[in-house]
């Protein structure tokens, strides 16, 4: 096509000449022009709503659950926009994974399940607890912990399955609870990223025994800081309950008296709460945007050699798309190297980044390993073991090759996704030149 017939055909408007540039041109970073000018979505979107929540709050001089009503409805809301029979709000994600681990006794000696390729605070609550962390490889394909190899990481010592459910696609729930029962082990579901996620017919985060949700300020539904824990078991309600109340029957939901074991104070402010209810008002809109743009990228780049978007498993009828993840093949592109490839997206106007680090390979781990505490617990000749056993090469892989996009690149119009696709294709037209 020439310029003429070009510009006729994108209806000539004033943008043409420079959208004709672009789609002719070299790359951004070889000193074309970019694909893409404007920025994404700028994120948190609020207006009125929220400011009339939290003035709501502060004027009512009411701002912890103590005196206030807002925590307690923000639970009874997530419980029922989950299908949950509870949930009890936190003061974080963390502070939700935390909890949850203590309501199952998991402690110096035991041994947890869960994935490598995860945010390290699903590390960082296992050693909270002195525990010991036992990583099952991911599936490269899904991104996900690899179902298939859970069974043979278990040993007597194991206490907890932690599968998390990554970038808003879910783990495979129905093979993990089977493994589980199997062991008699309960589930902790990291849904830390997965608002709205489902399962066949159900909210992912209400299938294991607990459910973890975060709202930090990057997560779909947010509120600077925030996290809930679900659960379908009044007695683990109440052990949670206490436990995030620093185990004083003032706040907790059973107000029995005395003090009976120990906790923190990890509650949900009332001014968090506010925030949520009222975020939560767009959530499922934002949710259907992102699925729908996000369903015709990987449309779009199903059609790139070299580009394959992270699958989803058969159950995973809902994705909550808190990232959008696919793994980038520099055999494709002139081997071109991932970090050439992400500079020159973000020359294009296209920010994404690499996505997580080998959490089992991290300094985190031998120098947590190596403290005094985790050497008295476990003793050197099992935490030498501990290296043998948590070797991850799906994983090692997949860090080298993973590619990210944020939620809120997936909350615009479809040609967004047209822009996306465009400057992968213009690289890799023109990788040789940049290899
Ligand atoms: C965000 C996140 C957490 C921690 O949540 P915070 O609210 O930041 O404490 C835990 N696990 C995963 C997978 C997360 O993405």
């Amino acid at each position: 096509m020439n310029r003429r017939r070009f510009l006729e055909a994108s209806g000539a408007a004033a943008s043409a000449a420079s959208a004709y540039a672009a789609a002719s041109g070299k790359p951004a970073i070889l000193g074309g022009a970019p694909v893409r000018g404007k920025s994404f979505t700028q994120w948190p979107v609020f207006d009125e709503t929220e400011e009339k929540a939290l003035l709501g709050v502060l004027r009512s001089g009411k701002w912890y659950r103590g005196n206030g009503q807002m925590v307690r409805k923000f639970e009874e809301q997530y419980a029922q926009l989950t299908g949950s029979k509870h949930c009890l709000a936190m003061a974080n994600g963390t502070s939700a994974l935390l909890c949850s681990l203590a309501a199952l006794d998991a402690g110096p000696g035991d041994e947890v399940i869960l994935p490598p390729y995860t945010f390290v605070a699903t590390l960082n609550v296992i050693f909270a607890r002195h525990a010991l962390p036992v990583f099952v490889d991911t599936d490269i394909e899904t991104f996900q912990i690899d179902h298939r190899k859970i069974e043979a990481a278990i040993t007597p010592r194991t206490r907890v399955l932690l599968p998390v459910h990554l970038g808003g696609a879910s783990a495979h729930i129905d093979e993990i609870l089977a493994t589980a029962k199997k062991h008699n082990l309960p589930v902790l579901e990291d849904a830390c990223q997965s608002h709205l996620g489902e399962w066949k017919k159900g909210k992912v985060g209400t299938f294991g025994t607990l459910g973890c949700f975060s709202f930090q300020a990057s997560k779909n539904l947010n509120s600077g800081e925030g996290g809930a824990v679900l659960t379908q078991d009044a007695a683990i309600l109440d052990r949670i309950s206490e436990f995030h109340s620093n185990s004083s029957s003032h706040h907790a939901r059973t107000r029995r008296a005395g003090i009976h074991d120990s906790g923190l104070n990890l509650r949900m402010p009332e001014f968090q709460a506010a925030l949520l209810l009222a975020q939560m008002t767009r959530l499922e809109t934002q949710s259907q945007t992102r699925e729908s743009n996000a369903r015709y990228l990987t449309q779009l780049l199903n059609e790139i050699p070299g580009i394959a978007p992270a699958r989803m498993y058969e159950g995973n009828s809902r994705n909550a798309y808190h990232l959008y993840m696919f793994r980038y093949d520099r055999s494709r592109f002139s081997n071109l190297d991932r970090g050439k490839f992400l500079a020159a997206m973000s020359a294009e106007g296209i920010p994404c980044s690499r996505g997580y680090t080998r959490m089992n390979k991290e300094p985190i781990m031998a120098n947590v390993l190596a403290s005094r505490a985790y050497r008295k617990i476990y003793g050197e000749k099992e935490l030498e073991q501990w290296r043998e056993r948590n070797q991850c090469p799906a994983n090692d892989r997949l860090c080298d090759e993973a590619v990210w996009f944020t939620q809120t690149m997936l909350l615009g119009t479809r040609s967004d996704m047209e822009q996306i696709a465009e400057a992968i294709r213009r690289i890799q037209r023109h990788a040789g030149e940049m290899a």
